[in-house]
């Protein structure tokens, strides 16, 4: 088998983990199949006992969905992957593969709104309870870990507020700890940031969003060594049957082979956009952690190669002043999805972060005025000038 290892980051994207039939197809084959045959049945014997490596039933492996895993893995730097039905599922098979009653997790408070419902609503009726702490303040985190913590988990730049935590940082304070850490990687994509070279012990993916990237499929994926997401995390997916759909992991690895060349113009088009709407009056504050005024600018230089495409700002005028620039938009999608080639635009305060009280979105810095824009493909300039429709 190849290495992968000794290619550049594009070469792998595009052309790691395929293995081609003897029909010689130059794209990836799709197998929508849900068993495989065996030879005989002493093969058949020999698969159900793993004396022989090989293809059972597509809920264990498909050789499609395999061929998106062993790309990814590659991309992330990791030595095995596992995709799953969604980003949900990916989140949910790692505590189920790490975790037992009794243990305790420490994550960010600004995380994806189900990651927060299925650590606290969820997880905790089996009695794993999870403490939420400021994403950027390292005392906080080293203060709400317990002899039972498991793993500490967070999403680096934060939605919709582009904080930047440190992972390398907080890596070693889970391994002085004796305590893993989960990255979620959705925002940056391996393309942007590696979290398992800064010191994560495994990444999870929502590959709805970026990997995709044309809003298209729902998947997710874990990637790790072999020995965690091989091991525990593995046995959950495939007897707790969140698997990705072949032909979703087919579309995926079609997203893959253009995620570097899509990322590098979503930045551009992030950067472009956010340079712009410092000079524009209505403008309260921007969030883009490019702008050398982002508190965490230099951090986010070291560890990104980019700075990703999410951009939010308040503008004057709180909820009545951010709906009416909203609704003035004809090209922008108003949609709470994102990481799409088309641009979407959100208001957080009353969808993302509606359920929670007033005064715990203003503590959270999610103000009325606030706009989050997912930045896609189209030309920057049409993005400025429907926006100053609104700003008008
Ligand atoms: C969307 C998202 C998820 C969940 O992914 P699904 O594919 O919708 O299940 C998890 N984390 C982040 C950061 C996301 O944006």
């Amino acid at each position: 088998m190849t290495n992968w290892d000794e290619f550049g980051f594009n070469t792998r994207a595009v052309r790691a983990g395929q293995v081609r039939s003897e029909e010689g197809e130059h794209s990836e084959t799709i197998f929508p199949t849900s068993s495989f045959v065996f030879e005989s049945a002493a093969q058949a014997a020999a698969r159900f006992s793993h004396k022989e490596q090989g293809n059972i039933y597509s809920r264990f492996t498909n050789p499609t969905v395999r061929n998106f895993e062993q790309r990814l893995a590659t991309l992330e730097g990791g030595e095995r992957c596992m995709a799953t039905a969604s980003g949900m599922a990916a989140i949910f098979s790692t505590c189920l593969g790490l975790l037992k009653a009794g243990d305790h997790i420490v994550a960010s408070q600004s995380i994806f709104g189900s990651t927060v419902i299925l650590l606290n609503n969820i997880l905790a009726k089996f009695d794993v309870k999870t403490t939420f702490v400021k994403l950027t303040d390292l005392d906080s985190w080293q203060a709400a870990i317990q002899p039972n913590t498991k793993f500490l988990f967070l999403e680096t730049p934060s939605n919709p507020l582009t904080e930047v935590a440190d992972i390398g940082a907080l890596a070693n304070l889970a391994h002085a700890n004796d305590c893993l850490l989960v990255v979620d990687n959705c925002f940056c994509t391996p393309a942007l940031q590696k979290p398992l070279s800064l010191g994560a012990d495994l990444v999870v993916h929502s590959a709805t969003k970026f990997l995709d990237g044309q809003g298209r499929c729902m998947g997710g994926a874990v990637v790790g060594s072999e020995k965690l997401v091989g091991g525990d995390i593995f046995a959950v997916l495939r007897s707790g049957g969140s698997t990705m759909s072949p032909f979703n992991a087919w579309v995926f690895l079609k997203g893959l082979e253009t995620l570097d060349l899509r990322m590098q113009k979503h930045c551009d088009n992030a950067e472009a956009l956010a340079q712009w709407l410092v000079k524009q009056e209505l403008i309260e504050r921007i969030y883009y952690p490019g702008l050398p005024s982002h508190s965490q600018y230099d951090l986010a230089l070291r560890q990104q190669s980019r700075f990703g495409s999410l951009v939010s700002f308040e503008v004057k005028g709180g909820q009545e002043a951010a709906w009416h620039v909203i609704d003035s938009t004809r090209i922008m999608s108003i949609t709470a999805n994102l990481g799409d080639t088309k641009t979407t635009i959100t208001h957080p305060a009353t969808t993302t972060h509606g359920r929670i009280t007033a005064e715990q979105r203003h503590a959270a810095g999610i103000n009325d005025g606030l706009i989050r824009i997912s930045v896609g493909l189209e030309n920057v300039e049409d993005l400025q000038a429907d926006l100053l429709r609104g700003f008008k």
